[in-house]
């Protein structure tokens, strides 16, 4: 049971998240290549390599995420670095204060993706990060209580669903769409990794 999350959480959330995906790096560049040009691993290590970095200068919520957002976009070129920036910079938004209880989270995490939606058109089904994504983050408003760990639980758990339900779905997004039939089979190498970086921040509140 956790109901207040602390920037000193948030930091260990980020720390495990980056640690997981330099794990799996080859693993979203080898999806990327089916139906890409093979470089997701290492844009959303490079991503959030430059996050963690920023936030660990971080005293309170507001001011850490909307410097994390701008560094990640200053730093990093591409699509992966202006949607990370993107969610970062949303929960900025709707975040302030050194602790978030469960209705803060809820916020923040809602901030995030109100923000990401302004920057892609991509929708659930689509076979892009939003299939790990948008349910995440409607698992963590959903989830009744002041568990934190419990929300982040619930969202890491609807993320692994959605990629994992990219496999069966043909590209609808971006270049992507171009491989048509042939995307099918293989999950989208964004929706792995937006759920990689779920299932870190669950697990660093879990453990
Ligand atoms: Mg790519």
């Amino acid at each position: 049971m956790k109901t207040k999350l602390t920037i000193d959480d948030f930091k260990g959330m980020l720390v495990r998240a980056l640690e997981m995906i330099r794990e799996r790096e080859d693993e979203f560049s080898r999806l990327d290549a089916i139906i890409g040009d093979g470089d997701h691993g290492q844009a959303i290590v490079a991503a959030m390599t430059a996050v963690t970095h920023t936030a660990q200068k971080g005293t309170e919520f507001k001011t850490m995420l909307n410097d994390m957002g701008f560094d990640v976009m200053l730093q990093v070129s591409g699509s992966t670095s202006t949607l990370l920036g993107a969610f970062f910079l949303g929960m900025s938004d709707q975040a302030e204060g050194t602790e978030l209880d469960a209705n803060g989270v809820r916020r923040m995490f809602s901030g995030g993706l109100a923000n990401v939606r302004l920057q892609t058109q991509a929708k659930p089904g689509d076979k892009t990060m939003m299939d790990a994504l948008v349910p995440a983050v409607e698992a963590i408003q959903q989830t009744e209580g002041d568990d934190i760990a419990l929300l982040m639980q619930k969202g890491a758990e609807a993320a692994a669903r959605g990629a994992e339900a990219t496999i069966q779905m043909k590209a609808n997004f971006g270049r992507a769409r171009n491989y048509g039939e042939r995307s099918i089979g293989f999950a989208d190498s964004g929706a792995m990794s937006w759920s990689c970086l779920f299932q870190a921040f669950a697990g660093a509140l879990n453990q």
